[in-house]
């Protein structure tokens, strides 16, 4: 049982995705099962982060006649945070599936817990797009805040957050660090060990989705 949200959190709450999620969260759930049911629900989700993005009108030809239809008025862009956003965006991608994609590497200091940058590279174009940041767990915070910053400093203005299994802790960081950028989780967990991992949470989401 979740949390209720706070404001700018939209908590996805649907029967698909709490069963999908119960088993990931399972330890006895194995690589090839765990890999596959990340994917299905970043792809269920999908749904409703992308709810409100704006429309165009956009004017086709069906075979019999002419059809006044809409396509999105804005690029889509993901940006997967390494390691474990990858599996989320790979997941995402099966319905957003001319999304371009970003990555951002950073490495967690196990003293400190603050990340450290070591990779990005982004699609052009990013102050006109709609950029969707991933990461399953939004645990301290921190990753996603400096995340968020980078693409903020590269030009991005229109951003989303979007993880799986989030705490009070990490909602408050990102909520205080960047309070424009709305946030979508499938689950707000009632703790953060001192470790920094979420308890019941799922364990090392990477490690769980790349075997290591
Ligand atoms: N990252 C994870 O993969 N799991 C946690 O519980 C916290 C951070």
């Amino acid at each position: 049982m979740s949390a209720q949200p706070p404001e700018g959190v939209t908590l996805i709450d649907h029967p698909l995705i709490a069963e999908k999620l119960t088993r990931l969260r399972d330890a006895t759930t194995g690589l090839q099962v765990f890999r596959q049911l990340l994917r299905e629900i970043a792809a269920l989700m999908s749904y409703e982060i992308t709810r409100d993005l704006a429309t165009a009108p956009a004017s086709i030809q069906t075979p019999v006649a002419p059809h006044d239809g809409v396509r999105l008025a804005r690029p889509l862009v993901i940006v997967p945070i390494l390691r474990a956003g990858l599996g989320f965006a790979d997941g995402m991608l099966t319905v957003l599936s001319d999304a371009r994609l970003g990555h951002i590497g950073l490495s967690r200091d196990e003293a400190t817990l603050r990340p450290e940058r070591y990779f990005f590279k982004h699609p052009p174009g990013l102050a006109d797009a709609d950029v969707l940041v991933v990461d399953p767990m939004l645990a301290t915070g921190w990753s996603a805040t400096e995340a968020i910053a980078q693409l903020k400093e590269a030009g991005a203005g229109r951003l989303r957050f979007v993880c799986l299994v989030t705490c009070a802790a990490g909602l408050a960081q990102l909520r205080a660090a960047h309070p424009d950028v709305p946030i979508f989780t499938a689950a707000i967990d009632p703790e953060l060990d001192p470790r920094g991992y979420i308890i019941p949470g799922l364990g090392d989401a990477g490690d769980r989705y790349f075997g290591t």
